[in-house]
């Protein structure tokens, strides 16, 4: 009989680790691996608000996916999926079809906009290389506007929805690159107003109170403007309306409010929660014994009963869940339960600083900074080993 196919849909935190844990766990001809994903490369998302607000390049943020994956023993097609048939066990591609016997679901996730008017369409989000790439000009064509245009100050308001990690370490890296930028373009600093807005009661919702409140002082300092528990009510090509009726007029929004999983899950339908699949202990969609799901696209509970927020942390640990609950359903071999380790929490807040808890302690300045590195680095050996970390994982 002929071999088992795995289709992995999506090269993110997910997907690039269980290909590679597959790389490694299956034998000659146990079966054929084919890994889809729409871009050539594999980006590292946990690096993206540094390209994003100009005090990095794009390309520091990506790896070329042949250099990562051994493409003897796993196929790669670069292409974007349409459409996912359970039933049929196919994926339709934009310019093909794939058959599969087992299928691995990262392909990542969509801004959740909750439903408020107007920020799908007129805010930017950070969420892959293209579009850090946009976010980045688009900054800095403001300041160029802002000199053909001086009674247009609301050019130089930037605005970004969201205080939860993405945002405050994007408003971090801004409030860093701006003092650069008004060099650049001979703009005096007073005239830029960076304002993070959130509707939670604090910052960091769920984060340890102390660092949520270095946090802001330091951010503060550097020139944020936080506006907490205040709920952005609509989003248009001018700038944001916020509770209490406020308008704010501004050339840039920026939105990090939320995640939810990729429509395509819904399209197929699966049972969703915020467009996630609520797995099963081993990580497969309810109902389907050969779909497994990782990363953003899926929702774990933790022994509360409540999801685990979606991070590349868990996605990675999910991908090596799946690698070897893969092989070992094509061997009849037990399954291994998921159980996340939680290995800490750092957030950058821009060049030399970050708060994170490690275990039971509490980091913060300089010690933090560092242990951000470390963890990007990490991560950077377990894709592509030491000449990865060599290449990208420089310390800045
Ligand atoms: P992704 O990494 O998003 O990968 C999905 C892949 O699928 C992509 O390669 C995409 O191109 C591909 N794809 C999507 N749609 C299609 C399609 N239709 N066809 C083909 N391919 C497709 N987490 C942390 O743990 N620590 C952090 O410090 C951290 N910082 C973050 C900072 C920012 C600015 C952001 C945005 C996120 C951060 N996160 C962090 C969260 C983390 O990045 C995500 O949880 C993680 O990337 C999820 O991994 P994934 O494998 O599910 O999907």
């Amino acid at each position: 009989s002929r071999v088992p196919r795995i289709v992995i849909l999506g090269a993110g935190y997910g997907g690039v680790v269980t290909s590679l844990r597959l790389q490694k766990l299956l034998n000659y001809n146990e079966a054929d691996v084919t890994l889809v994903n729409k871009h050539d490369y594999h980006y590292i998302t946990t690096h993206l608000h540094m390209p994003a607000a100009g005090t990095d390049k794009p390309d520091n943020a990506r790896v070329n996916i042949s250099s990562l994956i051994d493409e003897f023993k796993v196929d790669f097609v670069k292409s974007t999926v349409v459409q996912i048939r359970p039933g049929e066990k196919k994926v339709i591609l934009e310019d093909g079809t794939l058959s599969y016997d087992y299928l691995v679901i990262g392909l990542g996730g969509e801004p959740e906009t909750f439903g408020i008017p107007g920020l799908k369409e007129y805010a930017m989000t950070i969420r892959s290389i293209n579009s850090v790439r946009h976010i980045r000009e688009h900054i800095e064509y403001q300041f160029a506007r802002f000199k053909q245009e001086p009674d247009r100050k609301e050019l130089l308001t930037f605005v970004v929805g969201g205080a939860g990690f993405s945002g405050i370490e994007f408003v971090g890296e801004l409030a860093d690159r701006i003092p650069e930028l008004c060099k650049e373009f001979d703009v005096d600093p007073a005239l830029v107003h960076i304002y993070n807005i959130e509707a939670a009661p604090t910052a960091l919702p769920g984060f340890d109170p102390e660092l949520v409140e270095y946090a802001m002082r330091l951010l503060t300092d550097k020139g944020v403007t936080f506006k907490i528990a205040t709920a952005i009510k609509e989003c248009t090509p001018e700038g944001v309306l916020i509770a209490g009726d406020e308008f704010i007029k501004a050339g840039t929004v920026i939105w990090t409010g939320g995640i939810r999983g990729n429509h395509l899950l819904e399209d197929a339908g699966f049972e969703t929660m915020r467009g996630r699949i609520k797995v099963d202990e081993f990580l497969r969609a309810p109902g389907y014994d050969n779909i497994f799901v990782t990363g953003d696209c899926s929702l774990v509970m933790n022994p509360e009963g409540r999801p685990y927020p979606p991070t590349a942390q868990i996605a990675t640990q999910q991908g090596e869940n799946c690698a070897f609950n893969l092989v070992a359903s094509i061997r009849g071999n037990a399954l291994k339960e998921f159980a996340f380790v939680n290995r800490g929490t750092v957030a950058s807040l821009g060049k030399g600083e970050a708060i994170g808890i490690v275990g039971t302690k509490k980091m913060k300045g300089g010690t933090a900074a560092l242990m951000k590195k470390v963890i990007d680095m990490r991560y950077l050996y377990t894709i592509g080993g030491l000449p990865l970390v060599v290449r990208k994982g420089k310390l800045r």
